[in-house]
């Protein structure tokens, strides 16, 4: 909320801020697979992919546009995960969180399909890099990032995987989180989720306390909120951005990687050893990878500025030293004698 407050100050000065207030409860409806014409391919995540289909029972065109999302590996325990992203969604109403609208399951088979609202300028992370977009656009933008996060903590759900991949654009002046895929519930009086489970982590987006203990909360949120808004300011810029194409598995500390391993370059964390290291390494790598991560955020190494990035932003934001000493990157103990941590967590 103290980042919103930030930003809205920061947004004052230069834009008017559209009206984001919450529009009317979603009427979710039932859909039978039959009507669902596929149009195209939308995207496709580590776990899901999303296509674009037209749901039209009459059969004559007028139907609506519809995203829907499946998971691409169909065992129990996977389709049980798009369940629960399914309950999750459909529980949230707010106007920068992407609306669910139904689901989509057949009798005698496991496959489970999420339908949600169709986003048509797809997600930050392919719509920046193509679209000339004003630092005034990237705040607003991050703005109403925060305030879909905002509502989401306030119902004590920590997201675990905010990234530009995962903010999807409605139009140049309205952007909406989705991908609820990693969400978790925090318990009342509860202020961590630890993660004991299986399953591969977009570590670049996380904070220290999430790659050492595994312990997610609303602050570690934050740490990722502040990777997304360097990704925003950096236009998703390939040469800048963090790998997506490598995610951990932080329970059994092994990296999985989807292209070859010249592709992990980030200069901005770490220079990977030769190839050949690598492929000697074996499945050490993924443990030594994190080591090298954890090391460097240990000695106080982050992001760097942004080219164009508003001075006001890097400093009050994400690396600030003020007396509060409250940032979006700043280590976090879980400590009630501390409770107020990167912007009040
Ligand atoms: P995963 O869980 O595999 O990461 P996502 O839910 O993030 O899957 O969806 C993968 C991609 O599909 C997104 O990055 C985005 O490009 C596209 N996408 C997802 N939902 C929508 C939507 N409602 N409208 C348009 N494109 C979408
Ligand atoms: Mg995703």
């Amino acid at each position: 909320r103290a980042v919103l407050r930030e930003l809205t100050e920061m947004m004052m000065k230069n834009l008017d801020i559209p009206d984001t207030e919450s529009l009317s409860p979603p009427v979710p409806s039932t859909y039978q697979k039959r009507y669902l014409k596929k149009i195209m391919d939308l995207g496709e995540g580590h776990f899901g992919k999303v296509t674009l289909y037209k749901y039209d029972p009459t059969n004559d065109d007028t139907g609506e546009l519809v995203a829907v999302k499946v998971l691409k590996q169909e065992s129990g325990c996977v389709a049980e995960g798009l369940m629960k992203e399914i309950e999750i969604l459909k529980s949230l109403d707010h106007i920068n969180i992407v609306k669910y609208k139904g689901c989509c399951t057949e009798p005698g088979r496991t496959e489970v399909q999420l339908i949600m609202e169709y986003l048509p300028m797809g997600s930050l992370r392919d719509y920046l890099p193509k679209t000339k977009v004003s630092v005034c656009q990237c705040l607003m933008y991050a703005q109403q990032i925060c305030q879909g996060m905002d509502y989401l903590h306030s119902k004590r759900y920590v997201h675990r995987d905010l990234a530009a991949r995962n903010v999807l654009v409605e139009n140049n002046s309205l952007v909406k989180i989705g991908d609820f895929g990693l969400t978790k519930h925090i318990p009342e009086g509860e202020i961590y989720y630890r993660v004991r489970e299986d399953g591969d982590s977009p570590v670049f987006w996380y904070a220290i306390e999430c790659l050492k203990e595994s312990k997610f909360s609303f602050a570690s949120d934050v740490w990722s909120f502040g990777v997304t808004l360097y990704e925003i300011l950096t236009r998703c810029d390939n040469r800048q951005s963090p790998p997506t194409v490598c995610c951990l598995n932080l329970h059994m500390r092994q990296f999985k990687y989807s292209t070859p391993l010249e592709f992990l370059i980030w200069p901005l964390y770490f220079i990977p050893p030769p190839q050949k290291f690598y492929e000697m390494m074996g499945e050490a790598q993924g443990q030594i990878t994190t080591m090298i991560i954890i090391d460097l955020l240990m000695k106080n190494m982050r992001l760097p500025c942004p080219r164009d990035c508003p001075h006001e932003v890097t400093l009050d934001i994400m690396k600030n030293q003020s007396l509060l000493n409250q940032h979006c990157w700043q280590s976090l103990k879980f400590d009630p004698d501390f409770p107020v941590n990167r912007y009040g967590c």
